[in-house]
């Protein structure tokens, strides 16, 4: 399993990327935007993408949508983690074809469990 954690902060991606460590195998490769994360994704087989919303350059939600325009990575889930509590943005993630949607802080117990849920949809 090859995840992806875009976030524009390092300690954030290095929370989530222990969590993740914990309980599962594979590589775990990190971007600091969403342009950064496109570069990425363009050249490593990812399994699931674990996506900030606000960040500098491209924000998750534009990333988001441009995963959801391509063929090549549509069907890759992502899990949007962000600290916008609105109901707004959760639609508008949901709108845009994000798979589930955390709030930070999230807790790294609440996490797995939602990326299990998220895996076993897709996969
Ligand atoms: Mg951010």
């Amino acid at each position: 399993m090859n995840f992806l954690l875009v976030d524009d902060s390092a300690i954030i991606r290095k929370m989530v990327k222990i969590a993740l460590k914990k309980v599962f195998k594979g590589e775990i490769l990190e971007a600091g935007d969403g342009l950064e994360a496109l570069n990425v994704l363009s050249m490593n087989t990812v399994d699931l993408i674990i996506c900030d919303i606000n960040m500098p350059n491209m924000d998750g939600m534009e990333f988001l949508s441009r995963v959801k325009a391509t063929d090549e990575f549509k069907e890759i889930p992502v899990i949007m983690l962000s600290t916008e509590q609105g109901e707004e943005d959760v639609k508008e993630a949901k709108e845009r074809g994000a798979s589930d949607y955390l709030k930070k802080p999230v807790k790294p117990e609440k996490l797995i469990k939602t990326v299990y849920e998220v895996i076993k949809k897709a996969y």
